[in-house]
């Protein structure tokens, strides 16, 4: 583990007004996940059958993408969890796509999908996005949130004509309120050396300087972990103020990177993480408790 200290000169401030305040998603996002978790699981890492099963979820959620009907720009934000039953055909499919993955325990739950009621899938959906873990039926979470990712990414998408709302420094997502997995400093381009803040839920990201807390917004003592040898264009960034990490990827060191990939990925720094004392900020919907998988 190492802890160095900090940001470099010219690396601190952007210019105001000059730079693009939120990104919204490619429509690719989930195939570009569902490759870098496939590359990731084949590299050997530690959690490979899980990211297997990320990735098999993903490749779902892309063909889930690419075949829903087109949200009228004009849709209400987070209409579609009230009215839409969309959703949970989704998370039935996305059930029906990955039961061959999850142990045998675990199926039963999987395969008795097709009869939920919705009310029950709202309450699901409610609980998590609400952090009520109890509430949450583990082998459903992980369905639960890549539904959720879906449908918020659709609604994202359907909104890019309209040019994003300016809520700088926001915590969570300008777009749909998710928390962010990950910052990630981008390698190319306008942006270039900037620190956008990565949602799991829409895969939206929005700007916030490199100089303070993400979590606190504090900057008097930042500090930088890595895992020497593993996957070090992944770093913790530590507050010692509310004493809250969240992790900073490096485009230019992984061009590759993927943020709810890499964050699975390196779930080893979490551990090393908690051990020096620091909570977790953020979050990524796709590690909460879920199915034992097969290996
Ligand atoms: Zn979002
Ligand atoms: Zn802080």
């Amino acid at each position: 583990m190492v802890r160095t200290r900090i940001l470099q000169p010219g690396e601190v401030e952007e210019v105001r007004g000059a730079i693009e305040e939120c990104r919204l998603p490619e429509s690719t996002l989930f195939a570009v996940r569902e490759q870098r978790c496939r590359q990731l699981a084949l590299e050997g890492n530690v959690l490979a059958a899980y990211l297997d099963f990320v990735a098999r979820l993903g490749a779902a959620q892309h063909e889930e993408l690419m075949k829903s009907p087109p949200l009228p720009a004009t849709a209400p934000k987070g209409a579609w969890l009230q009215a839409s039953s969309l959703v949970w055909r989704s998370l039935r499919r996305l059930g029906q796509a990955t039961v061959n993955l999850v142990a045998e325990q675990e199926r039963d739950y999987f395969s008795s999908l097709p009869e939920r009621e919705e009310p029950w899938f709202l309450a699901q959906a409610e609980a998590l996005l609400a952090g009520r873990m109890p509430d949450v039926v583990p082998a459903m979470a992980p369905l639960t949130a890549a539904a959720l990712q879906l449908e918020w990414t659709r609604y994202v998408l359907a909104q890019a004509q309209i040019p994003p709302p300016r809520n700088q420094e926001a915590e969570v997502c300008p777009l749909c309120g998710g928390q962010p997995v990950a910052g990630v400093i981008l390698a190319a381009g306008k942006a270039k050396g900037l620190r956008y803040l990565y949602c799991g839920l829409c895969g939206s990201s929005w700007h916030m300087v490199r100089s303070k807390c993400s979590h606190c917004g504090e900057g008097r003592d930042l500090g930088y972990f890595t895992l020497q040898g593993e996957m070090e264009h992944v770093r913790a960034e530590a507050c010692g103020d509310c004493r809250s990490y969240i992790k900073v990827m490096y485009q230019q060191e992984e061009p590759e990177l993927e943020p709810l990939a890499d964050d699975l990925a390196t779930l080893a720094l979490d551990l090393r993480m908690a051990e020096e004392g620091y909570a977790r900020s953020g979050m990524n919907p796709l590690f909460l408790p879920g199915p034992v998988i097969c290996s």
